[in-house]
């Protein structure tokens, strides 16, 4: 599979799946396994994976471009695409145990749905100071955790969870395993109930005493953290500016056409022909979402030629993607009014979505803190 090939099979998901069924699947908060099941047997769910595995190889560029095509549709499942590709180039980067191996297989077949369990009750949105402890037993390992945020949590067929590694000694001292979703004492603390991105299933897990064998330790001892900043974040934060990127398409969209069949009889005119304020409006909404798409690409290009620049481009694209996504989607709730309102058009339900962004961690707060102190020089963390 191309990049073409992969945005089109995205596209064609997007529009024969996600797109009739998003309003119901948000109303009752219902994730969407038959998506998931259509991403797997296209061949989606292994993209990034090496050719030997059965994967497509492809990069960060058909990521975000397949990300973004899904979101359009419905943002819900475009987060646990993401979430399951992030967890998916984690599990990549493990030594390749023979566990390690056949979970990749089953992915790239298109037969195993990952995701990420890193936010924990305890240290809430700081998610690489994980507070729970995994403690060695014999040549496996015992974890009991509280995980405050799970996308997909009862859906995955595995877990990509981090914690404390039996001897760290710092907060950020952690290690990552892989919990089959089979693992006794692995459950699902809660329902799901948010106010935007509800067809995800991004409930809180517990884990209690679980056993991992020593095959899905994914990184060494206390080399966590450094993979969820080299593996995780710069992949995370390009896909949830796609997601961003995404909503603000379906806002213009969504709000182009109703500009365009709402009408004021007594003048005989459409919305879009009548007012210029709201033209004025939408031509912005145009501009930021455009700026997005631009920022990127930019990004994009700084993950395919990495330099200098390129982790204070990966800070900045999620900090600017949210609040644009956030500006975009309130510019359209208030272009389409009484409409917008009282849910009669898919923009209110983009308006929740797009507030997920800035909440998620590295949250917007926190990556202003770490760019202000990347240009003053003072270390991160
Ligand atoms: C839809 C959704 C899906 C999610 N899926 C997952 C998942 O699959 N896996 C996972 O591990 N997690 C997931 N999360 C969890 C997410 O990444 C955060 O950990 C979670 O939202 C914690 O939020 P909090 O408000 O409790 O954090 P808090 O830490 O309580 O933050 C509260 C406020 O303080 C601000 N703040 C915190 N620290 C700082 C700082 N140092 N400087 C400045 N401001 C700061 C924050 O920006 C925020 O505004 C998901 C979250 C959402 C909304």
């Amino acid at each position: 599979m191309n990049h073409e090939i992969a945005v089109s099979k995205a596209k064609e998901i997007a529009d024969r799946m996600l797109a009739p069924a998003a309003r119901q699947s948000d109303k009752d908060a219902r994730f969407s396994s038959e998506a998931v099941a259509a991403l797997g047997s296209t061949g989606l769910l292994g993209i990034m994976l090496s050719t030997d595995l059965g994967g497509s190889a492809l990069g960060p560029r058909t990521f975000a471009a397949v990300i973004a095509a899904l979101a359009e549709a419905d943002a819900s499942a475009a987060m646990v695409y993401l979430m399951h590709l992030c967890g998916t180039a984690t599990i990549a980067g493990a030594p390749s145990s023979a566990a390690v191996v056949q979970t990749l297989k089953d992915i790239a077949a298109g037969r195993h749905l990952t995701t990420l369990a890193f936010s924990e009750a305890g240290s809430r949105s700081h998610f690489w100071a994980p507070v729970s402890r995994a403690k060695r037993n014999g040549d496996s390992v015992r974890l009991s955790a509280k995980k405050s945020w799970v996308t997909s949590a009862g859906q995955a067929q595995s877990y990509v969870v981090s914690a404390l590694a039996p001897d760290g000694s710092g907060p950020t001292d952690s290690t990552l395993y892989l919990f089959p979703s089979a693992t006794p004492g692995l459950s699902v603390a809660g329902p799901w109930d948010g106010l935007g991105m509800r067809a995800n299933a991004s409930a809180p897990m517990i884990l209690e005493d679980c056993e991992v064998e020593s095959g899905l330790q994914l990184t060494d001892d206390g080399a966590g953290f450094r993979a969820m900043l080299e593996i995780v974040l710069p992949l995370f934060n390009l896909g949830t500016s796609s997601v961003a990127l995404g909503l603000c398409r379906a806002a213009v969209a969504g709000t182009a056409t109703h500009l365009n069949s709402a009408r004021f009889e007594h003048l005989g005119q459409t919305l879009g022909e009548s007012l210029p304020t709201l033209r004025a409006q939408l031509a912005t909404m145009q501009i930021d979402t455009d700026g997005l798409a631009a920022r990127i690409d930019d990004l994009i290009d700084h993950l395919e030629r990495p330099r200098e620049t390129t982790m204070l481009r990966v800070l900045e694209s999620k900090a600017a993607a949210g609040d644009i996504a956030i500006a975009v989607t309130s510019a359209a709730m208030r272009v389409c009014g009484g409409a917008a309102f009282s849910k009669h058009l898919a923009i209110e339900r983009l308006f929740r979505d797009a507030h997920a962004g800035a909440v998620m961690a590295p949250t917007g707060d926190v990556l202003r803190e770490f760019i202000g102190k990347a240009v003053l020089g003072i270390p991160l963390f």
